[in-house]
């Protein structure tokens, strides 16, 4: 498998171009990860496309989702080397308050939550009450245990 990614990296343009129908690339949408983000962005972070063309991608004026790589076998890969005993550390992506877990963690839980009660109408005090409560009840949930300092980094900048 290995072997196949590496002949891909350094063959010829000629043969890149014979092999281009190949499927070995796909296509995830990731989009920005800060309050500006809409709420029909965040929903699709994280998706995977078979191909460029149909991703929905730009979603409105000013969008900032980009496409990314997205390639199975490095993914197998890593599963490999962690059944070796091999550990790969846990992969992560920038954001506005800086590095999250790949998948956006507690933080994109919190934007999500966040686009839902703006759309729902809410704002202001209100808004920020209530996503006081939801950043409480994360710090006691175990799938959020790591991201504790996430979680207080977030209510830092909830004024
Ligand atoms: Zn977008």
């Amino acid at each position: 498998m290995f072997n196949k990614l590496l002949s891909k990296i350094f063959q010829s343009p000629k043969e890149e171009e014979e092999e281009e129908e190949e499927d070995l690339l796909q296509f995830q949408l990731v989009s920005a990860m800060d309050e500006n983000t809409c709420l029909d962005c965040l929903e699709l972070d994280g998706t995977v496309y078979e191909s460029e063309t149909i991703a929905p991608m730009p979603m409105h004026q000013d969008c900032r989702c980009v496409l990314v790589p997205y390639m199975k076998e490095l993914i197998e890969l890593d599963k490999k080397a962690e059944s070796n005993g091999i550990h790969i550390p846990p992969s992560t992506r920038a954001s506005k308050i800086g590095p999250i877990p790949e998948n956006g963690g507690v933080y994109k839980f919190y934007l999500l939550e966040r686009a839902k009660a703006m759309r729902s109408g809410k704002d202001g005090k209100e808004l920020n009450s209530f996503l006081r409560g939801k950043l409480k009840n994360w710090k006691s949930e175990k799938r959020f245990q790591d991201q504790k300092k996430i979680i207080e980094n977030i209510e830092n900048n909830l004024k």
